[in-house]
């Protein structure tokens, strides 16, 4: 017998899991709304050509080799990324004081951040929106963290619950961290104002409550860069400390390259540059350094302006994208004879989602009926859609609501 006779089968990851039961199915007209990844109007996957072009200066290159890289990553990529978020002018940049390292991606950027804060931080908790994105969880829990929840959603008025956000982060404990979505946020789409945004600075900056930027979208919500990446500027203007995990998954369509970075904006540089030597330590243990060709290409995209600019225009054409589509769905929902409800969160929700509402039973009908794969709490990938497939959608909506 196995010595693993014992080992239970775990179950499929709740997004991903998507994607699996997805390709299982024989339907000429099956769709994949799950997974929170840019499709093409052919529904087809995208390498941006901004990309490929990065790649064969990178090949062309003659001088490169398959050395390691150093374990906080590749320094211009570290620079150019914190630039990036932070904005060219940051005076926290401006000052050094920004320890910067390039992860896996936003996934482990924030697992690295959560790891470094489970030995250094002396207020382990950290509040994250209810709802999140499911792996934030299992991230922060591993990471050494005891994990609490602010109110964030409502689903009455599929919007903000600011008053709940905002109760919640006052009765927090001093110095607890704060998980913040700095856009587009996953699962519903709902963003602060930057009013709001302004209030839960102060507020947070009044209790000494620490905020950890998630990014997993800059650019990705507003078609804008600088747009995308306000909120975050907004708490490293008032000269506080934040952490800030990026990912350039979705913005440079990197998904399967795995690269991403986390920066820690502290108050001296001296500070910075002691947290980056212990970040080393987090790291050298769990996988002793990132990978190279992800981080160059990135690296080659962000400082050449040409290629910088070609960059926000492909950019900016899948925001669009995205954004259209919600207009075809709203409107594919309203001209229909006898859909009940108002789809207008539809159109206001931000970013890949749309956090449709639909209930957990609502969902295993289209699913069975309509062979519409989605995540149970009704989120859908608003990227995964087009033209040709919206009206299946509205039908499959129509049918699972009347
Ligand atoms: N954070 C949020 C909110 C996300 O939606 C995602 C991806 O779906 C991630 C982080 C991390 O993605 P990755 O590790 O692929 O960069």
């Amino acid at each position: 017998d196995s010595v693993f006779a014992n080992v239970v089968r775990a179950p499929e990851d709740p997004i991903l899991g998507v994607t699996v039961a997805y390709n299982k199915d024989p339907s000429p007209i099956k769709l994949n709304l799950g997974v929170g990844a840019y499709r093409t109007e052919e529904g087809k996957p995208l390498v941006l050509n901004v990309v490929r072009k990065a790649e064969q200066l990178l090949v062309n290159d003659r001088s490169r080799v398959k050395e390691y890289l150093p374990i906080t990553g590749l320094a211009d990529f570290n620079k150019l990324s914190a630039k990036l978020i932070f904005g060219a002018e940051s005076p926290a940049i401006q000052e050094n004081r920004v320890a910067t390292v390039q992860c896996l991606s936003g996934t482990g950027s924030l697992r690295v951040g959560a790891e470094f804060l489970g030995r250094h931080y002396h207020q382990r908790t950290i509040y994250i929106p209810q709802p999140t994105w499911g792996n934030h969880i299992k991230v922060f829990a591993l990471g050494g963290l005891s994990v609490k929840y602010y109110r964030y959603y409502d689903p009455a008025t599929r919007g903000l619950h600011f008053q709940g956000l905002l109760e919640d982060l006052s009765a927090a404990p001093s110095g607890a961290i704060v998980l913040l979505h700095a856009c587009a946020h996953n699962p519903t789409g709902v963003d602060p104002t930057l009013e709001q945004w302004e209030q839960i600075r102060k507020l947070m900056r009044s209790k000494a409550l620490l905020p950890f930027f998630d990014s997993a979208y800059q650019g990705f919500a507003s078609g804008s860069l600088d747009g995308d990446a306000q909120p975050v500027r907004m708490f490293v203007a008032d000269g506080g400390e934040c952490f800030a995990a990026q990912s350039y998954a979705k913005n440079m369509g990197l998904y399967g390259e795995r690269v991403g970075a986390l920066s820690i904006v502290c108050k001296t540089s001296d500070v910075a540059s002691r947290v980056e030597s212990q970040l080393k330590l987090v790291i050298r243990p769990m996988y002793s350094n990132p990978p190279i060709h992800g981080a160059s290409i990135v690296a080659t995209i962000l400082k050449d302006r040409e290629l910088y600019n070609e960059w926000t225009i492909e950019l900016k054409a899948m925001a669009d994208r995205i954004i259209s589509m919600r207009q075809q769905l709203f409107d594919a929902l309203r001209t229909r004879a006898g859909t009940p409800g108002d789809w207008s969160h539809i159109i206001k929700q931000i970013g890949m989602f749309t956090f449709t509402g639909l209930n957990t039973e609502q969902v295993a009908f289209m699913t069975k009926e309509y062979h519409i794969y989605m995540t149970s709490d009704g989120r859908i990938s608003m990227a995964g859609l087009s033209s040709r497939t919206v009206p299946h959608l509205a039908d499959a909506i129509h049918a699972a609501v009347t």
